[in-house]
């Protein structure tokens, strides 16, 4: 049983609503929301980064209440908030949106709809899918710390290794400004799993931490980096996740490990060694 983080009786003025009139008479509209989240981590570390925090829930209510565009149903409003507080990556979300003021001819204390609606990226697939890991480090010895990592992900309980590619030494991509760092080691490995795609994240974040990943700048140099950069072709852009991996069609560091495994491998629907062309032409 997950716990719950929720907000209730957010109460906003608007005019959603099928009648003409509602369209020019603002009303009250009353919002409900519970999010099905892990909080042993925020519990423990006391960080409001670990959770989802209710002011953000109640952000994401207004947004659509107030700040979206006038709609007839509290069906549409409620499966818009879903939508919205779905990014931020719950296991699933209830949301309620009560119009105590729907014009209805008989007196009643409330009227309401309720939906439940799963988060994509928490479901486990029906069967196993196949995913594609990038590894990289540039601290200590890279070389061995990657080795020790495609264990740690051989070991993982769902999962089985499909392919593990050469490591290759890559110069550092630094964003402008950013100081000078020692040349990487990358690797891409195969996986099958039955994980869903936020618990293979989660396994993954496991295993940086445990060689030692810390995380000050972005883009800082690291012990070790797992990405996921394809999850059976799931397309998803949430606060946790984003999938496929935004940046990896443009990282020969990525593609050129993963087409030594997977030469015939599409990423977003295009083949990998059209991207490692176009790459290596502008370069
Ligand atoms: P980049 O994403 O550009 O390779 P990075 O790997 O150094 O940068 P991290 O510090 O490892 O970035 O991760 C930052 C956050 O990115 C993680 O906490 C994770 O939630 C999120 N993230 C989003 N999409 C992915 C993905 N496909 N694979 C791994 N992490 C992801
Ligand atoms: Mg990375
Ligand atoms: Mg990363």
């Amino acid at each position: 049983m997950a716990d719950i983080v929720a907000i209730t009786g957010l109460e906003f003025m608007a005019c959603h609503g099928v009648y003409e009139s509602e369209h020019h008479n603002p009303q009250p509209f009353i919002v409900d929301i519970e999010v099905e989240v892990d909080t042993r981590s925020a519990g423990t570390s006391d960080s409001l980064s670990a959770t989802i925090s209710y002011a953000d829930l109640a952000a994401d209510a207004r947004a659509v209440v107030v700040d979206g565009e006038r709609v007839d149903l509290i069906e549409t409003l409620a499966e818009k908030i879903a939508e919205r507080v779905l990014v931020r990556d719950p296991l699933s979300v209830t949301v309620t949106v009560h119009k105590p003021g729907a014009p209805v001819q008989e007196t009643f204390a409330d009227a309401y709809v309720r939906i439940t609606r799963p988060n994509p990226l928490a479901q486990r697939p029906s069967s196993a899918q196949r995913a594609v890991i990038a590894l990289g480090g540039n601290i200590g010895d890279a070389q061995e710390t990657l080795s020790a990592a495609v264990e740690d992900i051989r070991a993982l309980d769902g999962l089985r290794l499909l392919a593990v590619s050469p490591f290759i030494q890559t110069k550092p991509v630094l964003a402008e400004g950013q100081e000078a760092q020692d040349d990487y080691t990358n690797g891409v490995v195969l996986v099958e799993t039955e994980l869903s795609p936020l618990e293979l994240l989660d396994s993954l974040q496991a295993i940086e931490n445990k060689h030692g990943r810390v995380r000050t700048e972005r883009w800082g140099a690291r012990t070790l980096d797992l990405d996921i950069i394809d999850y059976a072709g799931v397309e998803a852009d949430h606060v946790r996740l984003t999938l496929p991996h935004p940046r990896a069609a443009k990282r020969l560091f990525v593609l050129e490990p993963w087409v030594q495994i997977e030469p015939h491998a599409t990423l977003a629907g295009t083949p990998i060694s059209e991207l490692i062309r176009d790459r290596r032409s502008q370069a």
